[in-house]
């Protein structure tokens, strides 16, 4: 039986997107949904329970205003929810460019991605940065989801569970293990991302059970109730199978996010799990 914690679909759209984009991606997915909970009606012996998911998008920060008021048109502010792809850990100042949390919660956003492995990657954010970036969230009430993952060259050196727990502790070395109770921690192997090589469920749920027992030896029974998700060449395909697994709440969608239909198999992925 799967526990209490919450169902999360969070979708990354990372550098894409347009006003036009997004009137015709919305409209799409309010139908796409409307769909969902028709069908789910009328098979009332099967339940989907997609209403019990969180669904996030995270656009580019510049749509996020247009984004809110799309999704309040459409009747969809309720089902979905706002999230950023960054933060600046400082309230304020001279940081051109940059985006705090408050301006972040300002513009509709209550979630942000801290660490995605592209930022890693291209903006050469260390494990301090990414913890500096989630004790800002956390500050306004934004809930971070913190992104850890290892590169193929560790997976092939046996150091995949190695690299994301020293990924985490840094987080809790400079924050405490208390505020771990108020993130969500997304697994996302970088050979993973964008390449549409998924990782197996079951290589997936075994590190999905490292974590967990990591967080377990950090922050005691907390670590039952901390949301895991996946992420990595998800797809409305194998979405299911990833979601069944004992220690996966959910995924960090990229590519797939983009496209409303197969967003919405996602998201009805991720409530069939559920109850
Ligand atoms: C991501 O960017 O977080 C991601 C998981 O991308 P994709 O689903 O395209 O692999």
């Amino acid at each position: 039986m799967r526990s209490v914690r919450n169902r999360i679909v969070a979708g990354n759209w990372k550098m894409h997107g347009s006003r036009a984009l997004l009137t015709s991606y919305v409209q799409d997915l309010a139908r796409e949904l409307d769909d969902l909970k028709q069908a789910r009606q009328q098979q009332s012996s099967v339940q989907t329970g997609t209403d019990e998911v969180s669904v996030v998008i995270c656009p580019p920060t510049g749509y996020l205003a247009l984004l809110a008021d799309l999704l309040h048109s459409n009747g969809l502010a309720k089902q979905i929810q706002l999230g950023a792809q960054d933060v600046n850990p400082h309230s304020q100042g001279a940081f051109t460019g940059e985006t705090s949390a408050a301006m972040l919660r300002d513009l509709g956003a209550r979630w942000v991605l801290v660490g995605h492995s592209e930022r890693r990657q291209y903006q050469a954010e260390t494990d301090e940065l990414v913890a500096a970036k989630t004790a800002a969230a956390l500050s306004l009430n934004l809930t971070p989801v913190i992104c850890v993952g290892e590169s193929e060259a560790q997976r092939e050196a046996g150091e995949a569970e190695q690299v994301v727990a020293s990924q985490l502790a840094v987080v809790i070395e400079n924050l405490g293990a208390s505020a771990l109770a108020d993130c969500v921690v997304a697994y996302e192997p970088v050979w993973a991302i964008g390449t549409g090589r998924t990782a197996t469920a079951e290589i997936a749920q075994s590190m999905h059970a490292a974590i967990r027992e990591r967080l377990a030896g950090w922050c005691g029974e907390a670590a039952e109730r901390i949301p895991l998700l996946y992420g990595g060449s998800v797809k409305s395909s194998n979405a299911a199978q990833l979601f069944a697994q004992q220690d996966i709440d959910g995924g960090l969608i990229g590519g797939a996010s983009l496209d409303a239909r197969e967003f919405a198999g996602i998201i009805a992925a991720a409530g069939a799990g559920n109850g």
